[in-house]
């Protein structure tokens, strides 16, 4: 009887110390750029702040690459991850700059159920700032809309 419990009491050690490695894996997801509230803070402005790392929203109509039309690349405000090329972008109406298709390996979708609604958030693979949303109601060739915040971008014009 003794040696079952003490069998018992090893298990029972090792399964919460296996449980505790796989909290501690998921909860640090790995980016190559990361860095503390406080830095975030002081790089970003506070609407920037409050889309990028607080998943906020700008207001529609409101950004500044809504009617955009210049060629070139859009990258991400936080880290200057190349994410969007202009050829991409099409007029959606919406109200918030609309592209059809991402930089190969440079955006990351990830399933979003705030607000009782199954999106997909787009956020930057770089450094996991949020991006926007992204819905199947797009263009051809993908037929989707990466629909993004003005304020998470940046823009490096063709030379
Ligand atoms: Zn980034």
């Amino acid at each position: 009887m003794k040696h079952l419990i003490i069998l018992l009491s090893t298990v029972l050690s090792l399964f919460t110390a296996c449980a505790q490695n796989t909290e501690k894996e998921e909860s640090s997801q790995q980016y190559k750029v990361e860095k503390s509230e406080e830095e975030w803070k002081d790089q970003l402005t506070d609407i920037e702040y409050d889309v990028l790392r607080n998943e906020g929203t700008e207001p529609a109509f409101s950004g500044k690459y809504v009617e955009w039309k210049k060629s070139g690349t859009f990258t991400c405000k936080a880290c200057g991850n190349a994410l969007f090329e202009s050829d991409t972008k099409f007029k959606s109406g919406t109200g918030w700059p609309s592209f059809y298709d991402y930089i190969e390996g440079n955006v990351l979708e990830k399933p979003d159920n705030s607000y009782g609604w199954n999106r997909t958030e787009v956020e930057c693979a770089k450094c996991g700032s949020h991006l926007g949303h992204v819905f199947e109601d797009g263009p051809k060739p993908t037929g989707l809309r990466y629909c993004i915040n003005s304020v998470s971008l940046g823009f490096k014009a063709k030379k």
